[in-house]
């Protein structure tokens, strides 16, 4: 390979646009793949995203393509296309000189598709924009090319159009990637400079470390050092992604592979590390990324408290591919033992959830979902808070602060004014407008994060009929009014039902999270009282009726002796239930809380 006929891209598009569809047609078109081996979506990563039929990001992949004689080596480097796994979207971002922008001919660009060109611009990459399904009789080519132009600047006279269904256009979208998108700059001769974006774990062969070359070479043998930590590692296999894994011998600057250096641990690799020579070194390193935080969080109990250990593996396991998912043991007066683990949104818990289950079929209780919070304490100490357990009495409280994110919604005009409505029941604060069309416009608005993950993308989804699309991102931490409001199931706090609200909304929370919970929890023997409150103050409660069971019944009021008895056997039953506050609580109460209005 020679830098000069290199070319490093990404496909950004939102989710169904169709970028899948048209990586498996520049494999087929450049013949990368054969006809034969053709199998839809190859590239999409796992199993559960092609059920899904979603994408979250593809595999790399090295494209050769040749054009009067000319071998270009064209390497795909995906984004995610989905708004929990956007601090990975920079980290590929940063190995490419280009990004192909794919928007669906009938359903224009979307709030996340926006958000994220705008990064690849500010990190200096050419955008190459593309219409795509324009077979579709729906299409609309000329009002969503004007509203391309709106949102992120691109020129008319720029936008390919093209069937990623039928390979219609798809040699004009290789020529543009060719034609449009730089080479890579580094140079051979220089110290080695890689940037890791990314790493798998293989059971056999370890970490695989994805790499883009910057200046210099890698080869097998080589040693070589991780500048973070200044470890040092000899180098076993190069390789590239064609798209199977396919050793060679030598990566050059600007190329785009994985090596493997019997790397233990995944952990043991950061993504945005650079990679360089141990005996001639590189004198600086690369810019790197700021490590993912986990923004949502969620207790994880096994039904049977058996599997705790089986659990733990199957977390461990997870863990291994998927670095930003992280938990750490916890117990709960009503679950038992279980972890809490934090994850980068609901998307993320809710396919970590779909995964678990398949693993390791575990009976699992997931417990309502909530942010990290912050809490500045009287004795000047800031603590993260990661479950309202972690909550000190109000006592100890100086200032609560809460996590705002910036949030662009892209809806149709008409919709504007339900979007008004919405945010100002979250606290949300308007910032503005900006119309791409008369059709369609942008809402930017500054909201507390916890009430966007409650239910504001459901709300966004059913009052724009599917029409509407949000982006956000974190602001930081700000003071608010916030409290822990706990529920009292017998006169015992359940802490997984514990929640952190504003206090305005408290009374209102309590009230329906009661009445929810009456719903869920059958009657018992005994008579259960339902209780939400802030500290020792209770706002709103419910009692669940006894059930009777006239056991003495049978008895036909002869032997008094059997009678008393019996009686005794059922107060005693009462009593240990009270005792160890055994009311069964379903699954679905732990939900009810997360539900909308
Ligand atoms: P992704 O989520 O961006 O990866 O989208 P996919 O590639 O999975 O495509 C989503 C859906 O759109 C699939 O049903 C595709 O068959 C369909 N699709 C993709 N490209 C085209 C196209 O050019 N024309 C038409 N009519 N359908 C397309
Ligand atoms: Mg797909």
């Amino acid at each position: 390979a020679e830098t000069s006929r290199i070319r490093n891209f990404s496909i950004i598009a939102h989710i169904d646009h169709g970028k899948s569809t048209l990586a498996d047609q520049l494999l087929l078109k450049t013949g990368t793949i054969s006809e034969r081996d053709f199998r839809n979506q190859l590239l999409d990563g796992m199993d559960l995203e092609r059920e899904r039929g979603i994408t979250i990001q593809m595999h790399p992949v090295t494209i050769y393509y040749t054009r009067q004689d000319q071998v270009y080596e064209l390497n795909l480097i995906d984004t995610p296309g989905h708004v929990d796994f956007g601090y990975e979207v920079s980290r590929s971002l940063a190995a490419c000189e280009g990004a192909i922008l794919l928007v669906d001919a009938f359903q224009g660009v979307q709030a996340q598709t926006v958000a994220t060109a705008f990064l690849a611009m500010e990190n200096n990459l050419t955008i190459v924009p593309v219409l795509n399904k324009i077979d579709l009789p729906t299409a609309r080519p000329e009002p969503i090319i004007e509203e391309m132009e709106t949102a992120v600047g691109t020129k008319a006279e720029d936008v390919l159009k093209c069937s990623a269904k039928s390979g219609l256009g798809i040699m004009e979208v290789l020529d543009a990637i060719v034609d449009r998108v730089p080479a890579p700059s580094g140079k051979q001769d220089n110290p080695l400079k890689a940037l890791i974006y990314n790493s798998h774990f293989d059971p056999y062969k370890g970490v695989v470390v994805y790499c883009r070359l910057f200046e210099g070479t890698i080869k097998t043998g080589q040693k070589i050092k991780l500048m973070r930590g200044n470890t040092t590692y000899v180098v076993m296999e190069v390789g590239q992604f064609r798209p199977k894994m396919q050793p060679c011998d030598t990566l050059i600057a600007g190329q785009v592979g994985y090596f493997m250096a019997q790397i233990k641990l995944i952990t043991d690799v950061h993504v945005g590390d650079t990679v360089t020579d141990s005996e001639n070194p590189t004198e600086t390193a690369l810019p790197g990324y700021k490590e993912p935080q986990p923004m949502v969080y969620s207790g994880l109990y096994p039904i049977n408290n058996n599997d705790f250990e089986t659990l733990r593996e199957a977390l461990s396991r997870l863990k291994l591919n998927d670095s930003s998912f992280t938990f750490e043991p916890e117990s709960s007066d009503g679950l038992g033992f279980g972890f809490r683990c934090g994850f980068l949104g609901l998307l993320h818990r809710e396919i970590i959830g779909q995964r678990l289950e398949r693993d390791c079929e575990i009976d699992l209780i997931h417990t309502s979902p909530n942010v990290t919070y912050e809490i500045l304490t009287r004795n000047g100490q800031t603590i993260l808070i990661k479950t309202p357990q972690d909550v000190p009495d109000a006592g100890q409280i100086e200032e609560f602060r809460e996590p705002i994110v910036k949030i662009n919604f892209l809806v149709p005009t008409s919709n504007i004014g339900d979007i008004m409505t919405l945010c100002a029941e979250r606290r949300g604060f308007y910032c503005r407008t900006e119309y791409l069309s008369t059709t369609r416009a942008i809402l930017t608005y500054e909201i507390p994060l916890a009430d966007v993950i409650y239910d504001l993308y459901d709300k966004l989804k059913s009052v724009t009929r599917g029409y509407g699309t949000m982006d956000y991102e974190m602001l930081g931490y700000r003071p608010a009014d916030l409290v822990r409001l706990d529920v009292l199931v017998h006169n015992q706090r359940v802490d997984a039902l514990s929640v952190i609200v504003h206090r305005t909304t408290a009374e209102r929370r309590g009230r329906k999270l009661i009445s929810k919970l009456r719903e869920k929890i059958d009657r018992h023997l005994f008579e259960i009282a339902l209780q939400a409150a802030i500290g020792t103050r209770v706002i709103a409660r419910e009692t669940i009726k006894a059930m009777r069971k006239d056991v003495t019944a049978k008895c036909y009021g002869g032997d008094i002796s059997r009678k008393r008895k019996l009686l005794s056997r059922q107060a005693e039953g009462k009593k240990r239930m009270k005792m160890v506050g055994q009311v069964d609580i379903p699954q679905e109460a732990f939900l009810a809380v997360l539900e909308s209005d």
